[in-house]
C-alpha cells in the first residue's frame, strides 16, 4: 500500500507544530530480530507525543495506552494530523485516499475559545 509522499505528521496535541523524524529500534517478540523503525516526535518541550506509522499517536512517557488511534474507515491505517485550510484535520496516509476527520477543537491550539 503506497503512502502519500512527504507526509510530515503534526502533533495531535500541538497541531501547529510539525513532528521531527527519528529512527528507533524495535525488537521482534518472536525472532528477537532488531529492526529500524521511523518514529516522529513533537518538538514542544515537555510533550512526549510520538507517532509511529503502524501504531498512530501515543504518549512515549506513558505505558498507559489510551483509546485506539483514529483509523481510516477504508484502509484501517492510523490517521495523521495535517494542516488543512485554516485549521487541522486527520488524513489517511494512503496515497489517493481523501478520507479525513476533524481534529478535536481542544487539540487545534485554540485554548480559551
Ligand atoms: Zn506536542
Ligand atoms: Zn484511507
Amino acid at each position: 500500500m503506497a503512502t502519500k509522499p512527504d507526509l510530515v505528521p503534526r502533533c495531535d496535541v500541538h497541531a501547529d507544530r510539525s513532528m521531527i523524524k527519528h529512527f528507533g529500534t524495535a525488537r521482534e517478540k518472536v525472532s528477537g530480530a532488531v529492526t529500524t523503525i521511523v518514529i516522529w516526535q513533537c518538538p514542544v518541550e515537555g510533550c512526549r507525543q510520538t507517532f509511529h506509522g503502524g501504531r498512530g499517536y501515543y504518549d512515549a512517557a506513558s505505558t498507559y495506552r489510551p483509546g485506539r488511534p483514529r483509523r481510516c474507515t477504508s484502509h484501517k491505517e492510523p490517521m495523521i494530523v495535517q494542516a488543512h485550510g485554516d485549521g487541522f484535520t486527520y488524513v489517511c496516509p494512503v496515497d489517493g485516499c481523501d478520507y479525513t476527520e476533524p481534529l478535536a477543537p481542544k487539540a487545534a491550539g485554540k485554548k480559551g475559545e
